[in-house]
């Protein structure tokens, strides 16, 4: 019953789980601008995304800019 008992993993990416859940094109804009902190602010791009009704709160985007993230791991 308790085989590969592993412990959960916190950290998912919600960036990187948002680029996966939208189109190509979209997914290709959103990792330019995450990856683009001279333009946006962690603040500045979540309330940019939701806008466009993309949900990803600011200490998402600094988790994944800072590599705390699942990414990185
Ligand atoms: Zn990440």
């Amino acid at each position: 019953m308790l085989e590969g008992l592993e412990p959960t993993k916190n950290y998912r990416c919600k960036v990187r789980d948002t680029a996966k859940g939208l189109e190509q094109k979209d997914s290709k804009i959103f990792l330019e601008a995450v990856a683009d902190s001279e333009k946006w602010s962690d603040k500045g791009l979540s309330v940019a995304l939701a806008v466009r009704g993309v949900k990803i709160s600011n200490e998402a985007i600094g988790r994944h800019r800072r590599k705390f993230c699942a990414c990185y791991r």
